[in-house]
């Protein structure tokens, strides 16, 4: 999609640190990490938020999913959260779905 910033990532207009890739989606760490180990999982069809996901396009959530486990046990975590921002109110700033990956400290409780 035009002016998508991850859509720019995957289609290497713009550089990233990148972790993992596959047919379905694309791991790479958070410009702005909020924890010692950040980073993004995103599906390569653009979807602006999780409330796109539909029994019809499901099955790239569970393909990030297992991308997820099998980083987590790759760069060694020691536990992680799993996080997705739904629109504004949640404060997503980028419209195109992502979980961000946060691991590396203790982790403080949601407000
Ligand atoms: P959210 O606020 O949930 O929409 O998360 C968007 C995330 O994307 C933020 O944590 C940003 O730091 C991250 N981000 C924005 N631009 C880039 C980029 N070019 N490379 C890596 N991460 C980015
Ligand atoms: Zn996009």
């Amino acid at each position: 999609m035009a002016d998508c910033i991850f859509c720019k990532i995957i289609a290497g207009e713009i550089p990233s640190k990148k972790l993992y890739e596959d047919d379905l989606c694309l791991a790479f760490y958070d410009i702005e990490p909020l924890a010692p180990k950040h980073f993004l999982v995103i599906p390569k069809e653009h979807f602006a938020s999780a409330a796109e996901i539909t029994a019809e396009n499901s099955s790239v959530v569970a393909d990030m999913f297992e991308v997820i486990a099998q980083l987590a046990a790759q760069e060694g975590l020691d536990g992680f959260r799993v996080v997705t921002n739904c629109g504004p109110i949640a404060g997503q700033t980028v419209h195109h779905l992502h979980f961000h990956v946060l691991s590396g400290k203790q982790l403080g409780s949601f407000n």
